[in-house]
């Protein structure tokens, strides 16, 4: 008798959840992504218990037909994209057709969707892989997608969860990642039926960053603009030297619009900062990196949050570059320094070399310690303000070792 079989597609599933589902935070994010793909104009998060027990997105975006709201569910199941070619020019968040059938496999999920052309939407449920109920409902165009009791059959992957408090923090992060990434789109988030979040569309990153980090943070910011053609175009903002973290959870880095964990940015942006920041401290970033698309990689992992450069170095350098314009322009250096990129076609090494080490990528900053809510020091108005308080980040043995995964 022979000794090898294909594995069944619900345990496929299971075992690509282990890569894609790391935590609540990760489910967060192939939820928002899909949403942002799907053209949404506004995206309402809901969470409860740190994402263990609760976790819905509600977009306005497109919607799904029926036979497709089924289908979404199916490993590789995406139309996103059709042929190998289309991946070598990816414009959306998502092209593997992994994320909900991963999530699927270890939660249970309701699905309800419409496109606009039709009167009924249709409710899907799926409970740890299995399709339990298609029906018709009501619903206005858009999705609502409900992921409850995560891990519920994995039982080895819910012992790896955190307290509350850092699944909410790591949570809040993503939100606030893409809720930068996107001005446009208008966000909300409730943690526990509290509202922690409110942001209405924005002409820009600049409003953004106003309406969640309020406007202390705002009048620290430097202008970054710079890069070169063919390499990569930088943008975004930077904090004055005088802002100053002892971690590096004030940075967001974006790749063609992507929340990337890259070391390749961070080691640009640090190199711009070398010599007005002492060694242990780092600047609050929003660094937007463009690269033409034949110049990146983001089939790295599972989660896309790793990304590889053809050009690492010269990416690095670009950056620095733009940095120290960025300074010297506020009049914090002497003047602009012409750096040198490396020649066109110095392939990059192994990914293991820029991806961050654990914790030290792009965390949230609107938190103010351990076991407090997302965006506890909210005001009044909605908005997250920032409490200056950045390394107040919940912290519990072990969590730091488990930190650097995907998200
Ligand atoms: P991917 O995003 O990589 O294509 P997913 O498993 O995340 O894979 O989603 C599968 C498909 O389901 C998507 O390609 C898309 O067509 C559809 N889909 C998922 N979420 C939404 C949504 N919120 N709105 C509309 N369509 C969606
Ligand atoms: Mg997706």
């Amino acid at each position: 008798m022979n000794k090898i079989s294909i594995l069944p597609d619900n345990l496929a599933n299971q075992i690509a959840a282990g890569e894609v589902v790391e935590r609540p935070a990760s489910v967060i994010k192939e939820l928002v992504e899909n949403a942002i793909d799907a053209g949404a104009t506004r995206v309402q998060i809901e969470i409860e218990l740190g994402g263990r027990r609760l976790m819905r997105v509600i977009d306005d975006g497109t919607g799904m037909l029926r036979d497709d709201a089924i289908l979404a569910f199916e490993r590789h199941a995406t139309s996103k994209i059709r042929t190998l070619e289309d991946l070598s020019k990816i414009m959306t968040l998502g092209f593997r057709g992994e994320a909900l059938a991963s999530i699927a496999s270890v939660a249970k999920i309701e699905l309800t969707t419409k496109i606009k052309d039709e009167t009924a939407a249709t409710r899907v449920i799926i409970e740890g892989g299995k399709l339990i109920d298609v029906k018709d409902a009501a619903r206005d165009t858009g999705t609502t997608i409900s992921v409850r009791d995560l891990f519920f059959n994995t039982p080895a992957r819910r012992k790896f969860m955190r307290s509350e408090a850092t699944e909410n923090y790591h949570l809040a992060g993503i939100v606030t990642h893409y809720a930068l990434a996107h001005p446009e789109i208008a966000f909300t988030m409730t943690n526990n039926g509290r509202e922690v979040l409110r942001v209405s569309p924005a002409k820009d990153l600049r409003e953004r960053a106003f309406q969640i980090f309020g406007a202390g943070m705002l009048e620290s910011l430097l202008p970054v603009s710079g890069g070169r053609e063919f390499v990569a175009k930088v943008s975004g903002y930077v904090s004055a030297p005088r802002e100053r973290r002892t971690t590096r959870d004030a940075q967001y880095f974006f790749v063609n619009n992507r929340f990337v964990r890259d070391k390749t940015i961070a080691g640009g942006l640090l190199e711009g900062f070398r010599s007005v920041l002492p060694h242990g401290v780092y600047p609050v970033a929003f660094l937007f990196v463009d690269v033409p698309i034949e110049e990146i990689d983001v089939n790295v992992h599972p989660a896309k949050t790793e990304i590889r450069f053809r050009r690492n170095e010269a990416v690095k350098d670009v950056i620095a570059e733009a940095i120290r314009n960025s300074l010297a322009k506020a009049g914090i250096l002497p003047e602009p320094v012409q750096v040198e990129t490396e020649p066109v076609g110095n392939l990059t090494g192994s990914i293991d070399e820029y991806v961050e080490t654990p914790a030290a990528a792009q965390l949230p900053i609107d938190f103010q310690g351990a076991g407090a809510e997302i965006g506890s020091g909210i005001s009044s108005g909605g908005i997250l303000p920032v409490n200056g308080t950045y390394n107040d980040r919940p912290s519990e043995a072990g969590d730091t070792l488990r930190d650097g995964g995907a998200q």
